[in-house]
Order: C-alpha cells, then sequence, then structure tokens
C-alpha cells in the first residue's frame, strides 16, 4: 500500500477547499470588524460561530465560559482529538483606519463611553477558524479521529470581576469529551508581513501580573515633613528599588524580565503631605522560577524601603496569564507542514514577544502550539504599521487564506500522524 498517496490527496483537496472558503473568510471578517463586541459580550459573534458550525454537521455546544462556543467535527476513521483555537473578543479603541467596512460601535466600558474596535485581530482569528471548520467538514473522511473548535471569549480580559476567557474555558470541560491530545492556535500580528508564518520553540510570550502598592505614611504640612511619614518620597524609592530586581537580581542571560509601575497616585495639594499613596504596575516574565522570584523581590524590597521611612506597606500581586510556553516537540513536527502550506522560506523562528496571551493556559494542559500570522502587506514598511492594539491596526486580508490552510493542515497532519 502506498502510504503516502492518502495524505497527499487529502493535502491537495485541502488546498483547492481552502482556495474555495477564502472569500467568505474575508466577508466573515469584514462583517466581524464592522460589529466588534466586548469580552464576554460576544454575542452576536458566537451566534453566527454556532449557526455556521451547526450548518456544516458539527456538533456545537454555546455558552461555554458565558458566550464561548465550542464545536466538535468527527472524522470519518477512529483517532485522537485535535483543538484549534480562536478569540473572539474586541477592545475598548475607537478606530481610526479608513477601511470601508471601519467599526462606529460605541458602548460603555467601566462606566465610561468608548468606541470598540478589533485592534487585535481577533476578527481575523474567528473568520479564518470558521473557514478551517468549513474546510475540515468538507474532508471529513480524510480524517483520523475529531477535531475540535474553540472559539473563546475574552482573551482580553473579562470586564470588571467576572470570570472568563481560556482558564474559564477549560473550566467549563472545552478540553475534555472528547479529551485533547494537543492544540493549535495562532495571532495575526503587524510586526511581520502578510504571508509570513512565524514560531518559537518554547516560552514565546511572557506571563503579566498585576501589581498594586499602598503605602501608609503619616499626613502632615508639606511645611514640616519631619512631623510625618512621607509615602511620596518613599513611594519614590520604591519605584527606583523595583526597577534593580530586573538590573540586580535577574539572570537576563536565561530569560529578560520587566517590571513597571504605571500608576502613581497620592495627595491633592503643594503642600499636603498625604496619609497615602498608591502605585500599580505590571510584571512580566518568560520563565515561572523567575517569575516567581520576581514577586518575592517585588514584597521584600516594597515592604523593607516603607520601614526604613517608618511607613506601612500592603502588596498584592495579581496572577494574570501564564507564559505562553509551544511545545517543542509538537513546535519541531510542524514545520513541515507549515513550510508545504507557506513556502520555505516564509517560515520562521520569531523574537519573543512581551505581551501576554491566555492560549498558556490550554498549554498548561495538553501540548499546544501558537503562532504568528504576518498581516502587513508586503509594500508596507513593518517600521511604520501600526501595532496591535493601536486605534490604526489594518490587516492586511490576503493572511487569512493562509490562516485557514495553517490551522487546517496541521489538524489534518496532526490527526494523520497521531493516529493508531
Ligand atoms: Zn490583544
Ligand atoms: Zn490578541
Amino acid at each position: 500500500m502506498d502510504t503516502t498517496a492518502q495524505p497527499l490527496a487529502a493535502a491537495e483537496a485541502l488546498g483547492a477547499a481552502s482556495r474555495r472558503v477564502e472569500p467568505k473568510v474575508v466577508a466573515w471578517r469584514r462583517d466581524f470588524h464592522q460589529h466588534p463586541e466586548l469580552g464576554n459580550r460576544e454575542f452576536r459573534t458566537s451566534r453566527i460561530v454556532a449557526e455556521h458550525l451547526r450548518a456544516l454537521g458539527i456538533e456545537v455546544r454555546e455558552k461555554v465560559a458565558h458566550t464561548g462556543v465550542v464545536g466538535v467535527l468527527r472524522g470519518g476513521k477512529p483517532g485522537p482529538v485535535v483543538a484549534l483555537r480562536a478569540d473572539m473578543d474586541a477592545l475598548p479603541v475607537a478606530e481610526e483606519t479608513d477601511v470601508p467596512f471601519r467599526s462606529t460601535v460605541r458602548t460603555e466600558w467601566n462606566g465610561m463611553s468608548c468606541g470598540v474596535m478589533h485592534a487585535c485581530g481577533h476578527d481575523a482569528h474567528t473568520a479564518i477558524l470558521m473557514g478551517v471548520a468549513e474546510v475540515l467538514a468538507g474532508m471529513r473522511e480524510h480524517l483520523s479521529g475529531s477535531v475540535k473548535f474553540l472559539f473563546q471569549p475574552a482573551e482580553e480580559g473579562a470586564p470588571g470581576d467576572e470570570n472568563g476567557g481560556a482558564r474559564m474555558m477549560i473550566e467549563e470541560g472545552c478540553l475534555e469529551e472528547p479529551r485533547v491530545g494537543a492544540v493549535f492556535g495562532l495571532h495575526v500580528t503587524s510586526i511581520h508581513h502578510t504571508g509570513k508564518i512565524g514560531y518559537r520553540s518554547g516560552p514565546l510570550m511572557a506571563s503579566s501580573d498585576e501589581l498594586r502598592v499602598f503605602l501608609r505614611g503619616s499626613q502632615t504640612h508639606g511645611a514640616m515633613p519631619w512631623r510625618g511619614v512621607d509615602p511620596i518620597v518613599l513611594g519614590s524609592q520604591v519605584v527606583v528599588g523595583l526597577q534593580t530586581i530586573v538590573s540586580r537580581r535577574m539572570d537576563i542571560t536565561h530569560e529578560p524580565s520587566v517590571v513597571t509601575v504605571g500608576v502613581f497616585h497620592g495627595g491633592n495639594r503643594v503642600n499636603i503631605i498625604p496619609d497615602e499613596v498608591k502605585l500599580e504596575g505590571t510584571i512580566r516574565a518568560f520563565d515561572e522560577t523567575q517569575r516567581a522570584d520576581i514577586h518575592e523581590h517585588v514584597k521584600r524590597i516594597t515592604e523593607m524601603i516603607a520601614a526604613s521611612g517608618g511607613a506601612r506597606a500592603s502588596v498584592q500581586i495579581k496572577r494574570g496569564y501564564d507564559v505562553v510556553v509551544n511545545d517543542p516537540a509538537l513546535t519541531e513536527w510542524a514545520i513541515p507542514t507549515l513550510q508545504r502550506v507557506a513556502g520555505e522560506g516564509n517560515v520562521g523562528v520569531v523574537d519573543k514577544v512581551c505581551g501576554a496571551e491566555d492560549f498558556s493556559f490550554y498549554q498548561k494542559v495538553v501540548p499546544g502550539l501558537f503562532l504568528r500570522l504576518g498581516c502587513t502587506p508586503p509594500e508596507r514598511d513593518i517600521r511604520t504599521a501600526a501595532p496591535n492594539h493601536s486605534p490604526r491596526l489594518f490587516v492586511d486580508e490576503s493572511c487569512l487564506g493562509l490562516g485557514v490552510r495553517s490551522l487546517s493542515a496541521l489538524a489534518l497532519d496532526w490527526l494523520c500522524a497521531n493516529a493508531r
């Protein structure tokens, strides 16, 4: 029996099916772009996704983690389960591009009126995965096992005190029944040109934790500081002290890390030393041990500087997303598939990114690979392309087809390679 004939036939069928679905993917993406919805509010988007999957004969579970949709496509042959993930949420950003389908949607966020825009390109991810579902549903007889489609809400974070995102999708069983063996996802990025796919084995994106510090001194007249405890001076020392963590305490040859103080609130008058100041910041790391060490240093430095001046410190660190770690074996395995789909010269190793992604939570449960899909037109200078989250982010639609072909091929090949 010729063992290569069947996968080759499947690869050809996949290419043709992807080309057929591409105009639809473009239309879906434009529609989502014009109707963006914030995290945990993706009602319209998830309804369109669920209707599409159902029409393809895919088993659908709705309202997973509030507005998420999980689809299961059972293949014609027995085998394992591979998951593909897209995120559906937009950002509270007022769009400034001049595309004809730009968003004019406004809503309320944190009690304030704001514009809404797919400024991170999740409209592209959702449309791509709908296209993948159509491609794979059309060739289900070639599938040795099942494909799970994870359309998740609130990747950018849930509003207020709500839960959401990947963590909640997992809590609600999206990786079980049937149990997933590997997960793939991608993100459009304007720092690469259309046609390019970037991968990286091991850590790709940083963990992201929130830091909150209250320094309680003792209020006094600004002209008589000796009669109180000045939390502004101590807070300033804390800011400087925290900057020594990465520069003096971390082995920067192992992994980079970042400690940023982005908020410093205190006082309301030129001549009054306030009782209290509040500092807030973000901590980024690519290694779990370093992450824990940074937390320790933040606590100790803050508490000891506060004590040195007679103030009391309260340090809260809220753990956010974990490090996106691409499974080395899975990454290695995926390269030939990606090269076949994108062309050898278009697939390459990319730098780490200090941004965070909740795809990391899936990767804690099953081996996962998160890819970067270039979305800046080839003629544009990368250095001037607006970054993700910018009101001017521009996604070149010709990247969508490559997204469909990549995820479809990875799913098909992974099932084929792992079927017993
Ligand atoms: Zn984002
Ligand atoms: Zn994103």
